[in-house]
């Protein structure tokens, strides 16, 4: 090797070992943060850790109006966008026997509850509905349906709009259990939205509670339950006490035999933030 060669291979070693450090050293840098700082509860992260994974990026939706629905979170599971009920069975191994008409399910006396193939566990629900007009009935007979998570725990659907009930009976109410904190209804055939967020419970080994579900409600827009604990599965004139189940069950749309359309469901499945 000449002087020359061996000069030129040596400068483009270090000079490669400059950039690889310089690499490493810039990489570290793009991540802001901190590695001196005090360790959060739980033991796996610093305040402000540089190393803590970043949030992952989504796409919001849009709004809807009363003529158009609007559109879902980039990562949310669509279950109805207006189009076919695919993603909905009749809970007996059949397929949805409810109606799709001008781009919302329509619910169907005697037709039995509509069951989505898909299971959620812990989860962001978004749901609009519209009670029939002209209403018809009183009371629990009016615009009754119900968002029934895990086909156990039933966010009441009710034209609650100057239709007195009980009041763990109206719209927004955990059926049974806990009024809404206030009537946020608007007229029959105007469309309304519920937005959920839901806590599945957990069980010990033994099948007892380990911790209860709960539910928060925006009922279009305004909170209707603020982390209210769930004390066991909906009941009609009854208390019942939890029966041990999975970690994610269906979302069912109640069939009371009035026609009350839905339309724009989509669920985000919910993890803690820096679960896998
Ligand atoms: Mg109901």
């Amino acid at each position: 090797m000449t002087r020359h060669r061996r000069i030129t291979l040596a400068t483009a070693t270090f000079a490669a070992g400059f950039c690889a450090f310089a690499f490493i050293a810039q990489g570290d840098d793009q991540r802001p943060g901190y590695k001196d700082t005090p360790m959060l509860p739980g033991g796996l992260w610093r305040v402000h850790d540089s190393d803590r994974p970043w949030p992952e990026v989504v796409t919001p939706g849009t709004a809807s109006t009363q003529d158009q629905p609007g559109r879902a979170p980039s990562d949310a599971i669509v279950l109805f966008d207006g189009g076919d009920l695919s993603k909905w069975s009749d809970g007996r191994g059949g397929d949805a026997r409810w109606e799709v008409q001008d781009g919302a399910i329509v619910a169907k006396r005697g037709a039995g509850s509509l069951v989505s193939r898909d299971e959620f566990g812990d989860c962001q629900l978004h749901i609009e509905f519209a009670a029939p007009n002209p209403p018809k009935g009183d009371g629990q007979g009016r615009g009754n349906s119900g968002v029934i998570l895990f086909g156990r725990y039933e966010i009441q659907v009710l034209d609650s709009y100057e239709n007195p009930t009980y009041a763990d009976g109206g719209a927004g109410a955990i059926y049974g259990q806990h009024p809404p904190l206030v009537n946020a209804s608007r007229p029959p055939g105007q469309w309304q939205t519920y937005d959920i967020l839901f806590t599945a419970p957990r069980f010990k080994e033994d099948g007892t509670v380990e911790t209860p579900a709960y539910a928060t409600v925006l009922h279009n827009g305004v909170v209707v339950q603020n982390h209210a604990e769930i004390y066991g599965p909906m009941a009609f004139r009854d208390l019942v006490s939890y029966q041990a189940h999975g970690p994610k069950g269906p979302l069912v749309l109640q069939d009371h035999g009035d026609p009350v359309r839905f339309r724009n469901i989509w669920v985000r499945p919910l993890k803690a933030a820096d679960a896998d």
